[in-house]
C-alpha cells in the first residue's frame, strides 16, 4: 500500500523503513492538518500520531483524496473524531498495546527525579558544586500511591511501585483482578484522592476523564502530593493545578503531556518565543518536572509500534480483521 506518515522525526522514519516489507511510504515532518491534507492525496493510508487532530474537515478532505484507511502509530485515539471517519468510510486503526512499560518506567523516572533531584544534582556537581542544600527527598518506601486507570499501563506502574514497597491504592471503572491478587486495593477516586500521597494517572482522556483533576479534585488531596500525569494533558486542569502549585497544596508535578502540547511538544523551539504563558508559568516553578511526551520513547516501543502499524495495515489490505480496529 502507498502510506503517507505525518508528523513524522527522524526515529519514525528509521523504524519504520527497518520495519517495512512491501509498502510504499512517504514521510512528511508536517502534521496532519487542514493544509497539509492534500499531501495525502495519491496515497491509500496516513499514518498519524499523537497530535494530529483529525476532524469533520480533514475526514472530508482525506475522503476526498482517496484514503482508505487511518493507522495511528499510538495507543489513545481521543484526537479522531471516530463518527466521521465512519461516515466516510474511512477505517481506523491502532496500535493498543506497544510496551507498557515504557510509558509506566518514564511516571518512575518523573517520581525518582523530582523526589531526589537528580536534575539539579547533575547540573550542580558538573560545575564543581558539591553541596546538598535544597536536594533533601523522602523514601517511597511505605509511601501510599493512588493509581487512576488500572489497564495495561497502570498495572506495570503498580508492580514497580510494589516493588518499591509501596501501598497501592487504585481507581477505575473496571478492575484488574491481577492487581486485586498482587494485593493493590481499589476504591472511590476520592478515597483515592484522599489517601495517597503519589497519583498517577494512566486513563485515557474521554468525556468522561476531561479535566479529571480539577480545582474539587486537588481540594480533596493530600497537602504536598506529588501528581504524575503520563497519559493525556487534558486529564488535568492545568490553571488549577498552576493555583495549586502557588498555594503548595500541590508539592511535586510531573508531567510529560501537556493539554496544549500541539505544535510545541516534539519541536526544538529553544530560539522561539514561548507565547504560551500557562506552560511558561509551569516551566517557573522548582517542583515541576516536564517531558515533552516522550514516554513511548524506548527501543522495544519504536519497534512495536512499527511492527503492529504494518501488520493492521496488511490485515486492512487483506482485508481481514488485526483486531486494532478503533470501533465506535
Ligand atoms: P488501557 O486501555 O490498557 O487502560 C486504560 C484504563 O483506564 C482501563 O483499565 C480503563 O478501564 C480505565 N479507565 C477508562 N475510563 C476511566 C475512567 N473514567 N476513570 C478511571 N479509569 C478509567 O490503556 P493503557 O495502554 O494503559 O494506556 C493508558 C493511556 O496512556 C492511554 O490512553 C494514553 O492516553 C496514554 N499513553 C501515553 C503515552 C506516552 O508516551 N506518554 C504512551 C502510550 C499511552
Amino acid at each position: 500500500m502507498k502510506i503517507a506518515f505525518f508528523s513524522t522525526k527522524p526515529y519514525d522514519k528509521e523504524f519504520f523503513e527497518k520495519y517495512n516489507q512491501t509498502n510504499e511510504l512517504a514521510f512528511y515532518e508536517v502534521s496532519l492538518n487542514e493544509s497539509s491534507a492534500k499531501l495525502a492525496e495519491g496515497f491509500d493510508a496516513i499514518c498519524i500520531f499523537v497530535n494530529d487532530k483529525i476532524n469533520v474537515s480533514i475526514i472530508e478532505k482525506l475522503a476526498q483524496a482517496g484514503i482508505k484507511l487511518i493507522a495511528l502509530r499510538s495507543a489513545g485515539f481521543n484526537n479522531v473524531d471516530l463518527d466521521a471517519a465512519k461516515k466516510a468510510n474511512i477505517t481506523v486503526v491502532r496500535v493498543p498495546a506497544y510496551s507498557p512499560h515504557a510509558v509506566a518506567e518514564h511516571a518512575v523516572a518523573l517520581i525518582m527525579t523530582l523526589n531526589r533531584k537528580t536534575h539539579k544534582a547533575y547540573n550542580r556537581v558538573r560545575e564543581g558544586n558539591f553541596s546538598l542544600e535544597k536536594l533533601i527527598g523522602f523514601d517511597l518506601f511505605q509511601k501510599t500511591v493512588g493509581i487512576i486507570g488500572t489497564g495495561k499501563i497502570g498495572e506495570a506502574f503498580a508492580r514497580i511501585m510494589l516493588g518499591f514497597g509501596c501501598k497501592v491504592v487504585a481507581y477505575d471503572i473496571s478492575q484488574n483482578q491481577i492487581l486485586i491478587d498482587l494485593g493493590i486495593k481499589y476504591c472511590s477516586f476520592d478515597e483515592v484522592l484522599q489517601q495517597a500521597d503519589i497519583i498517577s494517572l494512566h486513563c485515557p482522556l474521554t468525556d468522561k476523564t476531561l479535566h479529571l483533576i480539577d480545582k474539587q479534585a486537588i481540594a480533596k488531596m493530600k497537602n504536598g502530593i506529588m501528581l504524575i500525569n503520563t497519559s493525556r494533558g487534558a486529564l488535568i486542569d492545568t490553571p488549577a493545578v498552576v493555583e495549586a502549585l502557588k498555594t503548595k497544596k500541590l508539592g511535586y508535578l510531573g508531567l510529560d503531556v501537556y493539554e496544549q502540547e500541539a505544535n510545541i511538544f516534539f519541536n526544538d523551539l529553544s530560539e522561539e518565543i514561548l507565547v504560551d504563558d500557562t506552560l511558561a508559568r509551569l516551566m517557573s516553578f522548582p517542583n515541576v518536572l516536564i517531558t515533552s511526551h516522550q514516554g513511548f520513547l524506548t527501543e522495544e516501543a519504536l519497534t512495536q509500534i512499527s511492527v503492529i502499524t504494518f501488520n493492521n495495515i496488511t490485515a486492512f489490505e487483506q482485508r481481514k480483521k488485526s483486531g486494532n480496529e478503533v470501533l465506535i
